[in-house]
C-alpha cells in the first residue's frame, strides 16, 4: 500500500458521539484541552480540564467516601465491579470503537483490551472474598499472632495512553474490592476513553448500591497529575508511563512518604536459540514487535538470534515486515494503525540515523507512509535494524515500531545482552532445549519482571502479577498478590494466656 485513504475526520467524530451517547457521556466541551484521533491526526472535541480546584474537591470527595467505604463488607464491594464488568460486556463493541477512534489500535486489538477489563473485573469480584491474611507461630505460649489487610485509602490512578482503559481497570477493579476509593487522571491523548469508562462505573455504583464517591475522574496534563502526586490524602499513586515520568513522581511522593506502584517504560528482548521453531518464533514476533504499532510497554524492541539460526531467520522476518498492512485501524485488513501522534515517527526516524551512523543496517521499513489527503496523522512501516557493534540507542526504549537484531554465540552472552539494559520489562526465549529454558527463567536468567519461554514478550494475561524491575519502577498490578499493594497490613498478638511474657524470653521483673 503506497498511501493511507483517511477517513474523514467528521465521520470520526459522529462515531465517537454515538459510543458516547449510547453510553451515556455528556461530554464536557470547553477548550482546556482535545480530545484528537491518530486517525487523521485532527481533533474531535475540545474538552473542559480539570482545575487545580476541581482536583482537590476530587481527592476530598474520594476520601469522604473512603471513611465509609472501607467498613463496607468486601464481598459487597465486589457488587459494584460485578455490575461494572456486566456493563462492558454490553458495551464491549462502543469501548472497542473508542479505543480505535482516540488511540488508533487496530479493531481486535482494541476489542481484546476491553476483554481485559472484563478479564480483571472477574478477578476482582473472586477476590473480594478472599483478602486474607495468615496466621502466624506466635513464638510464646497462649498467644496468637495474625496479619490482616485493611483498606488504605485514595488511589490516585495515573495512565497512559497506549492501555488507556485497561490499566485503569486493572487498577481501579482491585482497587474498590480492596476497600479503596479512586481518583483517575488519565492520558490527556484519552480523555473521551475515561469519560465512558468513568460512566460506566457510575452508573454500576448506581446499580448496585455503592456510593457514587468511589470513584472520581480528573482531567488534565502533567499539572493535574501533580495534584494527585502531592495530595497527602491520596495514599497510593500507581503511575503508568515513561520512565521520566516516574523519575518525577516517585521521589514526589516518597517526600511525603505516601506509596507509589510504577509502571514504566521496558525495552524488551527475546532470545533466538539455535533450536528455535522458527513457525512459532516468526508470528510471535512479528506481532510482539509491530502490533500496536510497537507501542505497547511490552513491545520487542531488540532480538538476540543465534548466529546459527541468524541467515535463516532474518530474511524470514523481512519479508513478513515487508507484509504488514499500514493503514486505517478501523480496516479489518490493516494489522499496523498509526502512531499516536508525529512525536514518535521524529524520535524513531533520530534513533535509525543514529543506529546507522553507528554500524547498524537498515533491512526493512522506517519511512513514513503518505496519507489522502495529506495529513499530520503519522503512519510509519515497522523497521528491523541490524545492530552487530555496540550502540547506546539500543539501550533506550524508542516507543514506536523498531526492533534491532543483534546476534550471539553463547547462551550467557544473550542474556548479558538481554539484561544490558536500564529497564526490567519483559523477556523471552524461544528454545526447544529444556537446560537453556531452566537457565533463563533462573536466577541467572533474564532479570525482568515477566519472562517468557516460546512465546513473545507482549500481551500478558491478567492472573498473573504484571510489572517490571529496574527503571521500569518495580511495581505489580493485576492478579496474583499484586492486590497487597492496595491495602495496609497490620500484624496482631493476642494474648489469652493471662501471664506477661516478652518476646525473646526478657525479664523485665
Ligand atoms: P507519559 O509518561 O508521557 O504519560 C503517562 C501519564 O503520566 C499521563 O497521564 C501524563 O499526563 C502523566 N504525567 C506525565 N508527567 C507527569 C508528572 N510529572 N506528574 C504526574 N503525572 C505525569 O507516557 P505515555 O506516552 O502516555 O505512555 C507511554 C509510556 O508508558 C511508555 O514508556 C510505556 O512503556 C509506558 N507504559 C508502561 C506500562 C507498564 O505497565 N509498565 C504500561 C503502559 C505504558
Amino acid at each position: 500500500m503506497s498511501t493511507v485513504a483517511l477517513p474523514p475526520t467528521d465521520d470520526l467524530r459522529a462515531r465517537a458521539r454515538a459510543c458516547l451517547d449510547r453510553i451515556g457521556v455528556v461530554v464536557p466541551e470547553g477548550d482546556d484541552l482535545y480530545a484528537r484521533t491518530p486517525i487523521t491526526g485532527e481533533d474531535l472535541f475540545g474538552l473542559k480540564g480539570s482545575g487545580a480546584a476541581e482536583t482537590e474537591a476530587a481527592v476530598a470527595a474520594a476520601h469522604e467516601t473512603f471513611l465509609a467505604w472501607r467498613s463496607t463488607p468486601a464481598p459487597r464491594r465486589g457488587d459494584v465491579v460485578r455490575r461494572f464488568g456486566d456493563l462492558v460486556r454490553e458495551h464491549h463493541d462502543d469501548l472497542a470503537e473508542l479505543i480505535t477512534l482516540e488511540v488508533g489500535k487496530i479493531g481486535a486489538e482494541a476489542y481484546g483490551e476491553v476483554q481485559e477489563m472484563i478479564d480483571i473485573a472477574d478477578y476482582a469480584v473472586g477476590l473480594s472474598r478472599q483478602l486474607y491474611g495468615r496466621v502466624i507461630a506466635s513464638e510464646r505460649a497462649g498467644h496468637r499472632m495474625v496479619e490482616s489487610w485493611h483498606p488504605l485509602g485514595v488511589v490516585g490512578v495515573i495512565s497512559a495512553f497506549n492501555f488507556p482503559a485497561a490499566v485503569w481497570s486493572w487498577n481501579t477493579a482491585v482497587a474498590l474490592v480492596c476497600g479503596d476509593t479512586v481518583v483517575w487522571k488519565p492520558s490527556e491523548q484519552a480523555s473521551l476513553i475515561a469519560l465512558a469508562c468513568d460512566r460506566l462505573l457510575a452508573r454500576a455504583a448506581e446499580e448496585s448500591g455503592a456510593p457514587a464517591g468511589i470513584h472520581h475522574l480528573v482531567l488534565g496534563g502533567r499539572e493535574t497529575g501533580e495534584a494527585l502526586v502531592d495530595d497527602p490524602r491520596v495514599a497510593l499513586v500507581s503511575a503508568t508511563g515513561s520512565v521520566p515520568m516516574g523519575r518525577a513522581v516517585g521521589p514526589r511522593v516518597a517526600a511525603r512518604f505516601g506509596r507509589s506502584l510504577l509502571e514504566l517504560g521496558g525495552n524488551n528482548a527475546a532470545i533466538i536459540a539455535p533450536s528455535a521453531d522458527l513457525e512459532l518464533a516468526l508470528p510471535a514476533v512479528l506481532f510482539a514487535a509491530a502490533g500496536t504499532a510497537g507501542q505497547r510497554c511490552t513491545s520487542l524492541r531488540r532480538l538476540i538470534v543465534h548466529r546459527d539460526v541468524v541467515d535463516e531467520l532474518l530474511p524470514r522476518l523481512t519479508a513478513a515486515f515487508e507484509r504488514l498492512a499500514v493503514g486505517d485501524p478501523f480496516d479489518k485488513d490493516t494489522l499496523v494503525g498509526p502512531l499516536i501522534s508525529p512525536a514518535p515517527l521524529e524520535t524513531m526516524r533520530k534513533a535509525i540515523a543514529r543506529v546507522t551512523d553507528d554500524g547498524g543496517k537498515l533491512l526493512v521499513g522506517g519511512d513514513r507512509v503518505e496519507t489522502t489527503p495529506e495529513s499530520a496523522a503519522a503512519y510509519v512501516r515497522p523497521a528491523v535494524v541490524r545492530i552487530d557493534a555496540h550502540s547506546p540507542v539500543v539501550r533506550e526504549e524508542t516507543f514506536a515500531p523498531l526492533l534491532y537484531v543483534l546476534t550471539y554465540d553463547t547462551l550467557e552472552e544473550a542474556i548479558a545482552l538481554q539484561n544490558d539494559v536500564p529497564q526490567g520489562l519483559s523477556a523471552s526465549i524461544f528454545t526447544r532445549d529444556q537446560q537453556e529454558a531452566e537457565i533463563f527463567l533462573s536466577a541467572v536468567g533474564a532479570d525482568t519482571g515477566l519472562v517468557n519461554v516460546n512465546l513473545g514478550t507482549s500481551g500478558a494475561e491478567i492472573g498473573g502479577a504484571f510489572g517490571g524491575e529496574k527503571e521500569t519502577g518495580g511495581g505489580r498490578a493485576c492478579g496474583s498478590d499484586a492486590w497487597h499493594a492496595y491495602m495496609r497490613r497490620s500484624t496482631s498478638v493476642v494474648n489469652y494466656s493471662g501471664e506477661v511474657a516478652l518476646a525473646q524470653n526478657i525479664s523485665f521483673s
